[in-house]
């Protein structure tokens, strides 16, 4: 009997999640395709994780390919993952964070419910959706409370979500995704900046961490144990959404400590906080609870906040040739 390949489509294949999730499936045997907004330029996770040659990219220009490129490839499983996704950039480009997420959604789930595709779909949503969590773990019934324009968008982009899969009985989910982190975060990123620059400091080649409010509370996980929870939530029989979390929240000082650790160094000396950094737009603690993740997809962090700044660092030492 032949056993046919499922195919995949990622939307934001040339990202962090985007290559880790393809590498991840193409590990299982799917035919995997994604979607970027730009062919010609390099796209450097693809090459790091040596996939390129392995997966099918292939360009849209506007939303309105979408529709033809899912029916033209008829995926079993769509992962939506393209957006602006810098909180940050957000509050000076709201609209356009906003157009990264949330007509994106729209479009492939109405190109979903047109083609009748019976494919299921991945959202990737955020923590920044609950806002402070303070001292309670958010869980799937939370209240949202956005506080950004990336924040809001992504709200947004959750109930068109939610509505396709009441409305029409479209199988759509979303993850509402703690920080997540790898050796392909950009230095845009903080925790990328914080290694990068302490690599630096131990090699000679800077002095100086210049950081905002080191206080700031996160829950920091493991990229590529992230998108085997994005594949499990469609492995599922009914589409349902699930906070993905390592449930340990840690504080970016501590986040800073651990990385200079590694290095052999003292983060006190190397440290400075500089008020121009502070961002006032910055929710001070993200806490989750994700036990319904454990429960029902099997799915369990395993790798906390600390063992991911190890990692990147380790990360970075090899690929500069240190060990
Ligand atoms: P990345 O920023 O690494 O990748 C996102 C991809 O989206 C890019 O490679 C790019 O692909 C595409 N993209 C970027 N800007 C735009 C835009 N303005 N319009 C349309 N597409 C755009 O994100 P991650 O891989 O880190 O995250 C994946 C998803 O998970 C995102 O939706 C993010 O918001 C969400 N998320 C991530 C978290 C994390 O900690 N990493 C935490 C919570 C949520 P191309 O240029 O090829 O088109």
């Amino acid at each position: 009997m032949e056993i046919m390949e499922k195919t995949a489509f990622i939307f934001g294949i040339t990202g962090q999640d985007g290559a880790l999730l393809a590498k991840f499936l193409l590990d299982k045997s799917y035919r995997v395709v994604g979607a970027t907004r730009n062919l010609e330029k390099r796209h450097l996770n693809l090459e790091i994780l040596q996939i390129q040659d392995r997966i099918c990219l292939v360009s849209y220009t506007s939303l309105q390919d979408i529709p033809e490129l899912l029916s033209t490839y008829q995926p079993q499983e769509i992962y939506h993952l393209s957006a602006q996704s810098s909180v940050g950039l957000s509050f000076q480009q709201p609209l356009a964070a906003f157009e990264s997420i949330v007509p994106p959604a729209i479009t492939i789930l109405e190109a979903v419910r047109t083609i009748g595709l019976p494919a299921k779909c991945f959202h990737a949503g955020s923590s920044e959706c609950f806002g402070d969590s303070g001292d309670s773990a958010v869980t799937e019934e939370t209240p949202f409370s956005p506080q950004s324009p990336y924040a809001v968008a992504k709200v947004s982009a959750h109930f068109q979500v939610a509505s396709y899969r009441d409305l029409f009985g479209i199988f759509a989910c979303t993850g509402f995704l703690y920080n997540h982190e790898s050796f392909l975060r950009p230095r845009e990123f903080v925790t990328q900046k914080i290694v990068t620059t302490a690599c630096d400091i131990a090699r000679g080649k800077a002095d100086l961490l210049t950081m905002g409010n080191l206080s700031i509370q996160r829950d920091w996980g493991w990229a590529p144990e992230y998108v085997e929870a994005m594949w499990l939530m469609l492995q599922q029989d009914q589409p349902e959404d699930y906070i993905i979390a390592t449930g340990k929240t840690m504080s970016l000082e501590t986040f800073v400590s651990e990385v200079f650790e590694r290095l052999g160094l003292d983060w006190k000396t190397y440290t400075r906080q500089d008020a121009r950094f502070f961002r006032s737009s910055d929710v001070p603690t993200h806490r989750a609870n994700p036990g319904k993740a454990k429960e029902r997809l099997g799915w369990q962090a395993r790798l906390d906040g600390r063992d991911v700044a190890r990692k990147m660092v380790e990360a970075q030492l090899a690929m500069d040739g240190i060990h």
